[in-house]
């Protein structure tokens, strides 16, 4: 995935533009990835509705414009009407392409229809049976011989996403702010239910605790210098209390007992800094990705 680099945003025609915003299809997930940052293994079933996506979108699209809207999840697969998801997004007009990010499990659900509006397929393709991934790679291929552009990021490793309780060490949160390539070249800008937020982080963290502070209403937007200020502002955010951000300590993947998973958590963020990365990161922003994929083929 390409980095948009820190500072502000581009203005084009009068609106913000950036490189992707994020959509949830759903929140829950078929795996149960440690440490994942979605949170998916402990979301409750929670499906997201096309007409609702559809009036967020064009709400906001008269303010920001975006090149890849990306739906992502939990397993956007999991959604029994995707097909309208994904024309709900079309029909927004907020994006040039829609792209699907799925863990390649549930493929067989992809059908023609849906494809109509996907212009690109991330796949995640994680560590699970020998049998499973032959599947996945032999149905990457025949969607791209459909002439759709197909990618399969191979994750072998993740790093420490959250803490189950917040750091009172602010030096700490703001380095973790400062260094964190989500919010400051990914920008996951991520829209759910009425509400734009910077990562999906903060998102899972005003569930969690009902704090808002790291949010702002889409019907709230009615100028870009509203927009922007929320953007880019300098300040950590609320959530960054109980982030890792970019620099959680790497470990091997493992997909973890949904039960377990968040017992599983460092309590703190400083317990799973991992702090060579973070040094690099406060030298050189652009210190590789946070995320430990490898192109495949
Ligand atoms: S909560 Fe803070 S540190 Fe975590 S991803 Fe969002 S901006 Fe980055």
């Amino acid at each position: 995935m390409g980095l948009n680099g820190p500072g502000n945003y581009r203005v084009e025609d009068n609106k913000v533009f950036t490189r992707a915003i994020e959509i949830n299809a759903v929140r829950h997930c078929n795996l149960s990835c440690r440490s994942c940052s979605h949170s998916a293994p402990i979301a409750e079933k929670k499906i997201n509705n096309a007409k609702k996506i559809l009036e967020d979108l064009s709400k906001l699209s008269n303010y920001l414009k975006c090149e890849t809207v990306r739906v992502v999840g939990g397993e956007p697969l999991l959604h029994p009407e995707l097909c309208k998801v994904l024309k709900a997004i079309k029909d927004s007009k907020i994006c040039e392409n829609i792209c699907l990010v799925t863990n390649g499990t549930l493929l067989d659900k992809l059908d023609d229809e849906c494809l109509l509006n996907i212009e690109k397929i991330e796949i995640s393709l994680y560590p699970l049976q020998n049998k499973v991934t032959n599947k996945i790679q032999k149905q990457a291929e025949e969607i791209r011989n459909k002439g759709k552009k197909v990618t399969i990021l191979e994750y072998s490793s993740f790093r420490e996403a959250i803490s189950r309780e917040k750091s009172n060490d602010k030096n700490i949160v703001n380095k973790i702010y400062d260094t964190c390539q989500i919010a400051h070249f990914l920008r996951c800008i991520t829209i759910e239910n009425g509400r734009l937020y910077r990562c999906p982080q903060s998102m899972i963290y005003e569930e969690k605790t009902g704090d808002k502070k790291d949010s702002i209403e889409i019907k709230s937007i009615n100028n870009i210098n509203y927009l922007l200020k929320f953007l880019e502002n300098n300040n950590a955010l609320n959530s960054c209390a109980s982030c890792l951000g970019s620099v959680g300590k790497a470990f091997s993947h493992e997909q973890i007992n949904k039960n377990k998973w968040e017992e599983a958590l460092p309590e703190k963020p400083e317990e799973a800094i991992d702090n060579f990365y973070l040094n690099r990161l406060i030298e050189d922003a652009r210190f590789e990705t946070g995320c430990m994929s490898r192109k495949k083929l």
